[in-house]
């Protein structure tokens, strides 16, 4: 969103909506999110169940025109590239895939060797966070599929609000459901689904830094194992002063 004229009308109407968009259904705030933004509106996934889950009903409203991006950080699972295709195939669209400035060879070359073992911080910003935000500033708004019991800095995201870190509206549809329902969800639209998460990983981003969970574990509990780590740094929320969320 380009000027601060239409950054300032946005965090206005934003304040007002978001009272009662905590009250509208995932398909509301959808319909809502094209009708308000158009073109300059995509979903922002890396293909969990939630991801899955908001690209189903918004590609029910919105037909191939949908727009889909997510952050390939060339360390993805082969079964995130065959999910991707088949995403592709089921709902007629193509996903924008959005790379890092520097290849894995050239990380390696400038930082060192497995730089996500010693710095995964330093990793997920380049592979990431810096491509996100080159990607979020040429859309007015993105749609996330977080929810607000993944983690304890994704707890007070509101439904609609004000993106400080990125400067954009964020949306986060489903951001009151639990993983019950979004399985619930899935499995009665017969959604496809990463093949991973019946072999025991809830929660799938690089191979690098994800394990499978053992029972009882937390569903993030396999990103980024042995560090004090749950977030890439997308989701952080740094909301203005003027949103209430
Ligand atoms: S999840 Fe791991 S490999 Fe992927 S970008 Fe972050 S630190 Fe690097």
């Amino acid at each position: 969103m380009k000027t601060d004229f239409l950054q300032h009308t946005w965090k206005h109407r934003l304040t007002q909506l978001q009272p009662a968009a905590e009250q509208w259904t995932p398909q509301h705030i959808l319909k809502w999110a094209f009708d308000s933004f158009g073109a300059s509106v995509a979903i922002s996934s890396a293909f969990g169940p939630e991801g899955m889950a908001v690209i189903d009903m918004a590609a029910r409203l919105r037909g191939p025109s949908l727009r889909v991006f997510t952050l390939d950080t060339e360390f993805l699972f082969p079964e995130t590239h065959s999910l991707m295709e088949r995403i592709e195939q089921r709902y007629g669209i193509a996903i924008e895939r959005v790379y890092p400035k520097l290849s894995p060879d050239e990380q390696e070359q400038q930082y060192g060797e497995a730089l996500w073992s010693r710095d995964p911080d330093t990793c997920c910003n380049m592979r990431k966070v810096a491509p996100l935000r080159q990607k979020l500033s040429e859309l007015s708004a993105w749609i996330t599929g977080i929810r607000r019991d993944q983690t304890a800095s994704r707890a007070t995201a509101g439904k609609i609000g004000w993106d400080a870190k990125f400067g954009l509206v964020k949306i986060n549809p489903i951001a009151d459901w639990s993983s019950p329902q979004v399985w619930s969800y899935l499995h009665e639209h017969g959604v496809p689904y990463n093949a991973l998460h019946e072999q025991g990983y809830p929660s799938i981003g690089c191979t690098h830094c994800t394990r499978s969970v053992g029972h009882g574990e937390d569903e993030r509990a396999g990103r980024w194992a042995g560090f004090a780590k749950s977030e890439c740094g997308l989701h952080v929320i740094q909301q203005a002063p003027s949103t209430s969320c």
